[in-house]
């Protein structure tokens, strides 16, 4: 599995060339952005991360400093804009409470002790966890969202009813333990999923991966559609 997983990514890696993620100029702006984009296009999280922007909200010390009321009404656009406000600042409590504010100090703790920490925040889920501690802290935790396990159990590597850890391990355990590969593997994935491995229809003739795509082998004897 393990030299199927390599060249999934050599695919994609050619098909689309390195992704350079995650979008945000700062460890901080990372974070939020890792919170505002559940469930939401990310031209919304764009949005409400300018609007932060403009007024000097883009920190987790402004925010630890903040009304969450207002900090929701800047967020608005990233729809559940309450309970993200609410874990905002229930993060930027954390990290104030627990290292005095210094990321350095929370991302220099052990990667499973933090996981376990970060997960006990309330509201957090684990896609969120994950793409903190990789993205942000640039540790090597592997982040599965709904394009993986789409996208993979098309495949046929993977079954779509598996848990979020099942996931996870399956990557982390065919794949080099490495955060650059983690992170620009992410990344492919989803480039991916929005481009041709859509949800209702997905779009497998241009597909970089059809050639060794169980799901689009299946459909061809029939008369491929996609
Ligand atoms: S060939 Fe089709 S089903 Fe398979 S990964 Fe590509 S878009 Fe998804």
């Amino acid at each position: 599995m393990q030299h199927q997983l390599v060249e999934v990514y050599h695919k994609l890696l050619a098909a689309f060339g390195h992704q350079r993620w995650w979008p945000g100029e700062t460890r901080e702006e990372v974070i939020i952005g890792a919170i505002l984009t559940q469930n939401v296009a990310w031209r919304n999280v764009e949005t409400a991360i300018d609007n932060l922007r403009q007024h000097n909200l883009l920190t987790l010390k402004a925010i630890n400093e903040a009304d969450v009321s207002g900090i929701a009404s800047l967020i608005r656009p990233t729809r559940f804009y309450n309970q993200k406000a609410l874990k905002l600042k229930r993060l930027s409590d954390f990290l104030f409470d627990r290292y005095q504010g210094d990321l350095d100090a929370m991302f220099a703790e052990g990667v499973d002790r933090l996981r376990h920490e970060l997960l006990n925040v309330g509201g957090l889920g684990e896609e969120t966890v994950d793409s903190i501690l990789l993205y942000a802290g640039n540790k090597a935790v592997f982040v599965v969202d709904a394009y993986t396990k789409r996208t993979f159990s098309r495949l046929g590597f993977t079954n779509e009813k598996w848990s979020y850890r099942a996931y996870q391990q399956f990557f982390m355990q065919h794949l080099d333990n490495e955060a650059e590969l983690y992170n620009d593997y992410h990344a492919q994935i989803v480039r991916l999923g929005r481009a041709f491995c859509k949800k209702n229809v997905p779009e497998c003739t241009p597909c970089p991966l059809s050639d060794l795509c169980l799901y689009c082998m299946s459909c061809l004897p029939q008369g491929c559609s996609g």
